[in-house]
């Protein structure tokens, strides 16, 4: 048997799950979130969960930014 999807994505960190989320917010039918372990069991789980400012790259630094005006701070 075979499944179609029409986002399949990777992970099931905070990144994967963020993105599955708005992707579906958007009206994206069928995503799928494929996870190997268990959501949560890499980076995101050992999190102190601080929104932090300062990265040494152009994206997260933009990622960050875009946090605060959504009210994470
Ligand atoms: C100790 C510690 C403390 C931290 N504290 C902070 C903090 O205070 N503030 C902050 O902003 N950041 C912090 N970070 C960094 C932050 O946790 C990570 O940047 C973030 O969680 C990364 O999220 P991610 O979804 O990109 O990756 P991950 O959370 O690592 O998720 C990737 C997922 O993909 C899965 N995966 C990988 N390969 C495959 C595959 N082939 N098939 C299926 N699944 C796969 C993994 O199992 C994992 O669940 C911390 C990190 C650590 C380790």
């Amino acid at each position: 048997m075979s499944e179609r999807f029409d986002v399949v994505i990777v992970g099931a960190g905070i990144s994967g799950s963020s993105l599955a989320w708005h992707l579906k917010k958007r009206g994206v039918k069928r995503v799928l979130l494929a996870e190997r372990d268990r959501p949560a069991s890499g980076g995101t789980g050992k999190s102190a969960a601080i929104v932090r400012q300062h990265y040494s790259t152009p994206l997260m630094a933009r990622m960050a930014r875009a946090s605060l005006d959504r009210g994470f701070k």
